[in-house]
């Protein structure tokens, strides 16, 4: 079972993600969680080139989509693929939509073409569910500036690009229901542990 979390700054994504690979651990399951970019050795290089670089050397829109490409491929070979076939419940902390929502709509690069740069990153793997937890651009500022981390570079965009990101994701999500749930990132966490709770028991009913 292939999970992914996705949404925008301070949507709450870490919280979640760890909720639930407690719960199924706590099921005695066989639980990776990753998460893009960074996972591997290679992955966490490219994501300093892209995150960290200060902004008069941030790499051109394609150079980007291509250094994520090149940290997904990596992932999906070494860590992610593998996983599966042992029958690992794999939880990722982003992966495709984030391409498509920060590099296509966000950088307005050609979604299409961000698409089928991700699928040949991948071999097509798609995640069985999408758990998109939406949050409103000023909120999740919000949420990250308290924490004050987060990515330097991608903090400094506006909250126009950030919106566009949003509308992406949410886009996405209501162009294949079946595979997302969608959650309002403002609802108490233990709220939205329980309908992403209920969701992967679906899936994992034996
Ligand atoms: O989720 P996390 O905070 O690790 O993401 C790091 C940053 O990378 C985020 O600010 C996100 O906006 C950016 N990102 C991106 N394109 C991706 C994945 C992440 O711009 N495909």
């Amino acid at each position: 079972l292939f999970v992914v979390f996705e949404g925008g700054e301070g949507a709450g994504k870490s919280t979640q993600l760890a909720a639930l690979a407690e719960r199924l651990r706590g099921q005695g399951r066989d639980v990776v969680v990753t998460r893009e970019p960074g996972a591997t050795g290679i992955g966490q290089r490219i994501r300093s080139l892209v995150l960290e670089t200060a902004d008069d050397e941030a790499p051109s829109p394609r150079a980007e989509a291509l250094l994520y490409a090149a940290d997904r491929a990596h992932h999906i070979a070494t860590v992610v693929r593998p996983a599966l076939v042992r029958g690992a419940v794999v939880i990722s902390d982003r992966y495709v939509d984030s391409s498509l929502a920060y590099q296509g709509a966000g950088r307005t690069l050609p979604v299409q073409e961000v698409s089928w740069l991700s699928s040949w990153a991948t071999g097509g793997l798609k995640p069985d569910l999408v758990v998109l937890l939406d949050v409103d651009p000023h909120t999740g500022r919000t949420r990250v500036d308290s924490r004050n981390q987060g990515a330097d570079r991608l903090e400094a965009e506006s909250i126009g690009f950030h919106e566009r990101v949003r509308y992406a994701f949410l886009d996405l999500a209501a162009a294949d229901p079946k595979r997302y749930l969608v959650l309002d990132a403002s609802r108490p966490v233990e709220e939205i542990a329980a309908a992403v709770a209920r969701r992967v028991d679906e899936f994992l009913v034996d």
